[in-house]
């Protein structure tokens, strides 16, 4: 479903020539979690962007949902960007817009009629759990609530793929397990592909079913979390297992 291919990037050219992603392999299947772990810097919100469809790879390959997205000429870019949703650290909603009209914004300039978007929206509320909430404005929800109307926007359009860059980060440990919880049900009930981008163990440990270690732009390691875990020299399985008491 989401597959990277020796995907390169480097900023600028010349003498200013910045590498930030060398020979990058990964690869999320249908109705799974693949979490890209590392250190702030590492290039990880970087392969999120080529991956979306933000950033375009210095070379290798990038497929998303069967197409190969690498070469697209750039008239094709918006409709191609509609198979993948994105959600980020901060939910980015619109402060003057309720969370119904927030999540209705991909839908808007598509041709749904108002009838139509509105079974739609509360379809999707429904979904992540804020139907109570749609005449809400974003200040008046928790951080984790916000998330929520970020993922159920992200999920307007039906995508086949999503992106969770840091989605959790800055939440509380409750309102973390929350939009955790979420995505493993979308997983599930929508058969999605995930690419989880976080910097914390507990997130991969909580939610992925495979993992790889992004470390100053290259995968260090990457394996099923079962696999890792049980092996004894996987850094990456070693700082997945849970303390010691
Ligand atoms: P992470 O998400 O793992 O913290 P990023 O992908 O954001 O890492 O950044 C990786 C490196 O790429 C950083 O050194 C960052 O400064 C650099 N970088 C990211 N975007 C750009 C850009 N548009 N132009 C130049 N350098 C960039
Ligand atoms: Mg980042």
């Amino acid at each position: 479903m989401i597959r990277v291919e020796k995907l390169h990037k480097t900023f600028g050219t010349g003498t200013r020539a910045r590498p930030v992603l060398h020979d990058v392999d990964l690869n999320i299947a249908q109705g799974t979690i693949g979490a890209v772990v590392g250190p702030s810097g590492a290039g990880k919100s970087t392969l999120a962007r080529c991956v979306n469809l933000l950033e375009r790879p210095t070379s290798g390959r990038v497929w998303v949902a069967g197409t190969d997205v690498t070469d697209l000429p750039e008239r094709d870019l918006r409709h191609a960007r509609r198979a993948i949703g994105t959600v980020f650290q901060s939910a980015n909603l619109l402060r003057r817009r309720t969370v119904a009209q927030n999540v209705a914004m991909p839908l808007r300039h598509l041709g749904v009629t108002a009838r139509e978007e509105k079974r739609r929206v509360a379809e999707l509320l429904e979904r992540v759990g804020l139907t109570d909430r749609a005449d809400d404005y974003p200040a008046q929800l928790s951080g984790g609530q916000r998330q929520r109307v970020g993922i159920a926007r992200a999920l307007a359009l039906r995508p086949k793929v999503l992106l969770s860059d840091e989605a959790t980060s800055g939440l509380d440990p409750a309102a973390t397990r929350s939009v955790l919880a979420l995505l493993r049900e979308l997983r599930t009930d929508l058969d999605l592909a995930i690419l989880l981008i976080t910097h914390e163990m507990e997130v991969v440990r909580e939610v992925a079913d495979t993992a790889a270690l992004l470390r100053e732009g290259r995968v260090i390691e990457s394996g099923a979390v079962h696999q890792l875990v049980a092996d004894p020299h996987s850094a990456l399985g070693n700082a997945l297992l849970p303390d010691r008491p």
